[in-house]
């Protein structure tokens, strides 16, 4: 009966509906755990940076893993662009360096040379029919009579080596006790395998809490389309964790496509968007992934509701989504999607069940952002635009979230945010106010966070007395 659905009318509740309310207290923020799991891998920082094209490409992904959090590269571009973002991240740095640059013992000095300073690297191993014969640093070069001689005549040629089951520490003891800053790794045959370098031990040691996977190197994850089984199979060997990217995923056509990659294809599966505990359910119980990615329309650059008056705000999407993980018992992951400008929302994610959150905006403008910023009457700004936004529809492949083939009507725009510089101080900001929030509440990591958060509602005429009002900020003068 149409009046039903007025009388039992759902509270879609939004992050700007309702405050956590402080809570008695043992915990002092400095003591918070945020760390969270997805499936395997674990996040010290429960941050999933979206896969935007102005959002996630290899630079954001390096920054965030090594602040313990997760990129997730996005998908408007080829297979092969995207697999290369994948293999840059995995790269940047490494315990033990699988793709070593070498040189012969004939080639000559000149050589080795050049290779170093186009590589900016300070060492290279010799290697004759695989081998390792020797190894040549910057030093040899740099003290050999002319250009014209060979590795042989200055390498060093009593190399000292590990065996690939090296722990970090032990290479670490090695290479104080040697003073050498580079070891080869070699098999039982002396074959070459990897290189170790005390630039990326030592770096390791002052990032412990990176996402790093069983390699060292960093982890990151990749956007897919459910439809796009090939281009989630060339991923597979490059990345930690597949998320789905469409619109709404809760539909038969899309679950039985994602059903297939998660059957076909090794790697975990993250599936989104969804809404209501509907979605989760069904996805709970007939797929097999580790995270939903939940919300939908609350995007900061999103059109959605406007155009089509459907939207599951995300605290909303979250708290249905978690009952529906609690119900079942499940360990999948609550990813809170859309919305989440800064850590007052992301906590009142957390309070409705989030394990994460997945930051668009939050993100946007900062260095590691693909993009230059741009200067816009003395103040700097980069582009942000939604993936269903005209200009990102336009390049034909972010085919069937927002695009042309499924869609006519755009659910995005396009816009300018403020410069804020570099990743990791707006991390390290976000995880402050977070842990302060945590600190409010009383709960010592994400699991009391949800257990012990209570939440109330807040009227539009109280949303303005807790934010400053009647006096005018400072900066405002000085403009
Ligand atoms: P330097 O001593 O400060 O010049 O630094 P290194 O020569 O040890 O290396 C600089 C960076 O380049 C390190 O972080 C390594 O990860 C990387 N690197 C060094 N050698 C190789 C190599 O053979 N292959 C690859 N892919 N990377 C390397
Ligand atoms: P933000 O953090 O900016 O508030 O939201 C980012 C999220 O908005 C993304 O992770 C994605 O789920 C969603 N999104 C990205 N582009 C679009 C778009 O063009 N339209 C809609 N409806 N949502 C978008």
């Amino acid at each position: 009966m149409p009046w039903d659905k007025f009388a039992n009318i759902e509270m879609a509740f939004t992050f700007g509906d309702v405050i956590l309310l402080p809570g008695k207290t043992q915990v002092e923020p400095s003591e918070v755990d945020l760390s969270t799991r997805l499936g395997e891998i674990g996040l010290h920082v429960p941050i999933l940076s979206s896969p935007m094209d102005t959002v996630t490409e290899a630079e954001m992904a390096i920054a965030v893993a090594r602040m313990g959090a997760l990129g997730v590269l996005h998908r408007n571009c080829t297979v092969e662009e995207q697999v290369n973002m994948a293999k840059a991240v995995k790269r940047a740095e490494s315990f033990i360096i699988r793709d070593v640059v070498t040189v012969t013992p004939d080639d000559t000095v000149e050589a080795a040379r050049a290779i170093m300073k186009e590589m900016n690297i300070s060492g290279l191993p010799v290697v004759a029919e695989g081998r390792l014969v020797g190894i040549i640093t910057r030093r040899d070069v740099y003290f050999a009579e002319d250009g014209n001689q060979v590795v042989k005549e200055v390498m060093t040629k009593d190399v000292i080596t590990v065996s690939p089951d090296i722990t970090p520490q032990e290479a670490r003891k090695i290479m104080s006790r040697y003073k050498i800053e580079k070891l080869p790794v070699v098999d039982d045959s002396g074959r070459l395998v990897g290189l170790i370098t005390a630039k990326d031990v030592f770096y390791r040691e002052s990032h412990p809490f990176a996402t790093r996977d069983e390699e060292g190197r960093l982890r990151v994850a990749a956007a897919i389309s459910p439809f796009d089984l090939e281009r989630a199979k060339t991923l597979e060997p490059y990345v930690d964790l597949l998320v789905t990217d469409v619109a709404h995923f809760h539909n038969e056509n899309v679950m039985r496509a994602a059903k297939r990659i998660t059957e076909e294809v090794n790697v975990p599966l993250v599936a989104g968007n969804i809404g209501t505990y509907e979605a989760a359910e069904e996805i709970i119980t007939r797929l097999d992934v580790v995270g939903l990615r939940v919300g939908i329309a609350s995007g900061s650059i999103c059109t959605t509701g406007e155009v089509t008056g459907v939207a599951a705000p995300t605290l909303f999407a979250v708290a249905k989504a978690s009952e529906a993980v609690a119900k079942y018992g499940s360990d999948v992951a609550v990813i809170a999607d859309g919305g989440v400008r800064g850590p007052a929302e992301a906590a009142k994610a957390f309070a409705a069940g989030a394990d994460a959150v997945m930051l668009g905006f939050a993100l946007a403008g900062t260095k590691e952002s693909p993009g230059s910023p741009l200067i816009v009457g003395g103040k700097m700004y980069k582009v942000y635009r939604g993936m269903g936004s005209p200009s990102a529809r336009s390049k034909r492949f972010a085919l069937d979230r927002y695009s042309k083939p499924s869609k006519d009507i755009a659910e995005g725009i396009e816009g300018l945010v403020p410069y804020r510089g570099d990743v990791a101080t707006v991390i390290d900001k976000f995880v402050a106010g977070l842990k302060a929030a945590f600190g409010y509440v009383g709960a010592a990591n994400i699991g009391e966070m949800k257990e012990r958060a209570r939440i109330a509602l807040l009227s539009s005429v109280g949303a303005r007395e807790i934010a400053p009002h009647d006096v005018k900020p400072m900066e405002k003068f000085s403009a």
